[in-house]
């Protein structure tokens, strides 16, 4: 075994090569087909989520924007409904007073009529009389300041100056008998000849609005506002009352939207603080206000956040999860690939030696001639052919003369150089691919030559004595007179008979004629035939 070992070792092939470089996972179908099904499913995960993001983020969008142009309608016609209950309170009072200012015996009734009135509307805070210079007439309220006068007020003014029959709203005043924030919603009074008689005043409590607002759920940044068609604010909450009264002309709610169409909903930046809101808006159809509902953007879009965040981590869970079982899939097959690398590294390492070894079985060390076992396993099948093909079929043996006296005289390393000389002559002779030229053992060589009959083989073998001859290596020992070294050969030709050839009485025949060729003086050929 030890020889074995050093023996391969010492062969020039790579033993054993181990492969350093990492074979390319792509180069496995299976590592293929896993890097294809990661790269759908990650594309299909990430879409897929992505788009139902998306979706989910626009339906929210969409139903916020539904949503705000419900609330303001339904706002709009609450409104619409507050002040519808007031001019019909207004104009009942107009008609029982019937153009006559009431005498002092009548005020006691008619105060009685409008305190009446006040008690089934919750949203009025008060109902006034003014005569036609707008002294205070009749109140609902317990109490008439002495010398109140009215005839000051922008709703005053404006009866006196506009024929009108129909109500005035004002913009938000403080009361003067109250304190409170009121909406002055006003009435022409006529005189029978139809001339302007004073004023019926039902003042709205802000508050009313307050308080209905407050109602609805909604964010702190959401919005809910009543306007005047002017763009002035009455109320918007969930703004400070100082923001009452003030101009949003610059709102894109009456720059745009309320000049193409009375109702709707869109996105923009609010004038009041400057944040983006989806709104809800919708005009009144009697009164010339506005309301509107906005939703804050940020509010809606970090509950859309949070809806979604559980399902974007799960998503983002599997997708590892996916990635990691993908990654142990991949390991292992580079890991297979590798072992299978080198396995059939290995395998045609193996090959390759064993090539080699079946090679240098059946070669001559010394000569690189065919050694015996070549020459044995070539002779026979030859005389198989030869039998099968009735073909001649011929073999020289040949042996060098008095080669234990050039030994004894020059040494084994020297006898060794001239074995591999002869040699060396005996393989440049021209010969057939099909012919085969050992080294039978020690200092005899033989020639198998298939095809070949006596004659053809008697002048190869000539050939092949003067060919030694002609290397002229001295040998003073020797008896042949030109002291060189020599061989003889005896050679055999014959058509092989019978199924099973004998290859020992073959040789047999050609080393009688080899015998007979030493006998009779070495240095030539003897022929023989069967
Ligand atoms: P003959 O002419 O009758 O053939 O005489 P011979 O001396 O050649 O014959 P013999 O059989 O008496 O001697 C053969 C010699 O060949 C003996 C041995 O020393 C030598 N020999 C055999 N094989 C080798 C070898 O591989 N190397 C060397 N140097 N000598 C060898
Ligand atoms: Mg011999
Ligand atoms: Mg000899």
């Amino acid at each position: 075994m030890l020889y074995l070992d050093y023996f391969l070792r010492s062969l020039p092939l790579p033993m054993m090569r181990t492969t350093d470089s990492t074979p390319s996972i792509f180069r496995s179908s299976l590592g293929r087909s896993m890097v294809i099904f990661l790269i759908i499913m990650s594309i299909a995960v990430v879409g897929i989520n992505g788009w139902t993001l998306w979706d989910s983020y626009d339906r929210t969008l969409r139903s916020t924007h539904d949503q705000a142009q419900n609330l303001s309608i339904s706002l709009a016609r609450q409104a619409e409904d507050t002040f519808l209950q007031v001019e019909i309170t207004l104009t009942d009072i107009a008609r029982e007073i019937n153009g006559q200012m009431p005498v002092k015996a009548q005020l006691e009734t008619l105060s009685s009529v409008l305190r009446g009135r006040q008690a089934v509307l919750p949203q009025l805070r008060g109902l006034f009389i003014y005569d036609v210079d707008g002294n205070w007439v009749a109140t609902s309220g317990t109490y008439i300041p002495a010398k109140a006068n009215n005839a000051d007020r922008e709703y005053f003014i404006w009866h006196r100056t506009h024929a009108d029959r129909d109500i005035h709203i004002g913009k938000v005043i403080r009361s003067r008998s109250t304190g409170d924030l009121v909406i002055p919603v006003s009435l022409r009074l006529t005189s029978a000849e139809g001339r302007f008689n004073g004023v019926a005043l039902a003042t709205v409590n802000i508050d009313y609005f307050r308080q209905h607002y407050s109602y609805y759920v909604l964010s702190d940044r959401s919005l809910l506002g009543l306007f005047m068609a002017d763009s002035t604010v009455m109320y918007v909450r969930p703004f400070p009352d100082s923001v009452i009264n003030t101009s949003l002309s610059t709102s894109p709610l009456f720059t745009h939207a309320l000049k193409s169409s009375a109702s709707g909903s869109g996105v923009w930046r609010s004038a009041m603080d400057n944040e983006v809101r989806i709104f809800g808006y919708a005009r009144l159809n009697r009164y010339p206000l506005i309301v509107a509902a906005g939703y804050d953007k940020r509010d809606i879009q970090a509950q859309w956040r949070a809806d979604n965040l559980l399902s974007v981590l799960l998503s983002l869970s599997l997708l590892a999860a996916l990635f990691l079982l993908g990654f142990f899939v991949l390991r292992q097959v580079r890991v297979s690939m590798k072992n299978h690398l080198e396995m059939t590294q290995l395998r045609d390492d193996l090959t390759t030696i064993n090539h080699t070894l079946q090679a240098l079985a059946l070669v001559d060390g010394l000569t690189g001639l065919a050694n015996r076992r070549q020459f044995d396993i070539f002779l026979e099948q030859s005389l198989q052919r030869s039998a099968r093909n009735q073909e001649p079929l011929s073999l020289i043996m040949m042996d060098i003369d008095f080669f234990k006296r050039y030994n004894d005289a020059n040494g084994h390393v020297a006898g060794d150089e001239c074995l591999k000389k002869v040699g060396e002559a005996l393989l440049h002779l021209p010969h057939r691919q099909s012919d085969l030229i050992a080294r039978y053992g020690g200092e005899e060589f033989a020639i198998v030559l298939p095809y070949t009959g006596i004659k053809d083989a008697a002048k190869f073998a000539q050939r092949a004595v003067e060919a030694v001859r002609a290397i002229g290596l001295p040998h003073s020992e020797t008896d042949v007179p030109e002291k060189i070294v020599t061989i003889s050969a005896g050679s055999y030709s014959c058509i092989v008979k019978g199924n099973v050839p004998d290859a020992r009485a073959f040789k047999e025949h050609a080393d009688q004629a080899l015998y007979q060729a030493k006998h009779s003086g070495r240095n030539r050929v003897i022929s023989a035939e069967g």
